[in-house]
């Protein structure tokens, strides 16, 4: 069921981010192959081929990929933010699950949305934001508690990010169905600033190696859980407490492991991250079909167990994928739009 009760509003949503060409891009002369050229269209250029124009390009159909949103390099993060995530805030009050993720290869800008910068803050603290601020309006009818965990998975391990020293943590499900890390921590601050800190000092401890493509790349996937628990201040009656979850995912670096030059214990990274993320396209594939008749298999990753009870049903997926618009990027961008176009609802 793709709908839900109230009006026929999609469950899944992908966007797409352009990243604005970097320094060294420019210094290169890199050549700018990724635009957007209407409100859900992008067009991408093959740098092999000669067509200086965009409108050519615009012309020839399998260049052309259609999302629910698209950014360009100049969007702001309070656009891409307001047009992806802050419709979810009031279905997570209300108890139900949702997901946001950033997909892309290393570089083309999936921490600078989730993260951001200390000026320029991403989804996951402004959406806490609009969190607090929601639950401040309107507490003197309801109780709230609210508790976040950041964790990473690497290698198909997890790992606290707000507590490295608690070492390899396991996924656990409880009598319900219900999916827990055992022994991740949770913290219940309501400040946005400490909040801030909180994922910059967590980010500084998620795994990134070299690779042969890049200098440092993510390797793991990182995931702000946000556990809103809700409860109507009336007196003599009992009420039940209801509890939605908000997931948002900085994912590993979609590159595959072969085009990287990788070897050992790089190339066994590799098939972990794309187990993953296969894993991942997989339950969002058969989530976009119409009929859902396709069975969903979330035990073949961490990541998609994780997920399990945020993914489908009542809940709202959010897809950004990322790309660069450098000529030179252009494998890795065709890549990121063929996935993100097939995990698109239709
Ligand atoms: P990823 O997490 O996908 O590997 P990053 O988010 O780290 O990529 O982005 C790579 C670099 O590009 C960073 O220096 C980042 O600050 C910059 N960058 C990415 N997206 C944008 C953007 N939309 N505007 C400005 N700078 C960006
Ligand atoms: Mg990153």
């Amino acid at each position: 069921k793709t709908t839900t009760k109230g009006g026929g509003e999609q469950n899944l949503t992908v966007a797409l981010r352009i990243r604005p060409l970097n320094e060294d891009e420019n210094y290169n002369g890199a050549k700018s192959i990724a635009h957007k050229v209407q409100a859900k269209m992008v067009v991408l250029m093959d740098p092999m081929e000669d067509h200086d124009d965009v409108l050519r390009a615009n012309r020839s159909r399998e260049k052309q990929f259609v999302f629910d949103c698209t950014f360009d390099s100049n969007a702001l993060q309070d656009e891409v933010y307001k047009n992806t995530t802050r419709s979810l805030l009031p279905n997570i009050i209300n108890g139900y699950n949702a997901t946001v993720f950033a997909y892309g290869a290393t570089g083309a800008g999936k921490t600078y949305t989730m993260l951001g910068t200390d000026d320029e803050p991403g989804i996951m603290a402004r959406g806490l934001n609009d969190l607090f601020v929601e639950m401040d309006r309107t507490k003197e009818e309801m109780k709230y508690k609210v508790s976040m965990s950041y964790l990473e998975i690497y290698n198909e391990m997890i790992r606290d990010l707000l507590n490295p020293s608690s070492g390899i943590l396991d996924l656990r499900e409880d009598a319900k169905g219900g999916v827990q890390v055992a022994g991740l921590s949770e913290v219940t601050t309501r400040s946005t600033n400490e909040v801030m800190d909180m994922l910059f000092q967590g980010n500084k401890e998620r795994t990134q190696e070299p690779t042969a493509a890049n200098k440092t790349s993510s390797r793991s996937h990182a995931v702000l859980q946000v556990i809103v628990k809700q409860q109507n201040r009336v007196r003599n009656t009992v009420q039940e407490v209801r509890v939605g979850k908000l997931f948002m995912v900085d994912l590993a670096g979609s590159e595959r492991a072969a085009s990287t030059h990788n070897r050992g214990k790089r190339m066994v990274e590799g098939a972990h991250i794309n187990r993953s993320l296969l894993a991942l396209g997989n339950c969002i594939n058969a989530l976009s079909d119409k009929n859902g008749h396709k069975y969903i298999n979330y035990r073949d990753s961490k990541l998609t167990r994780l997920l399990k009870d945020a993914l489908g049903g009542n809940c709202k997926t959010v897809m950004i994928a990322h790309i660069s618009p450098a000529s030179s990027q252009f494998e890795e961008s065709r890549n990121t739009l063929v996935y993100a176009d097939r995990a698109k609802h239709i």
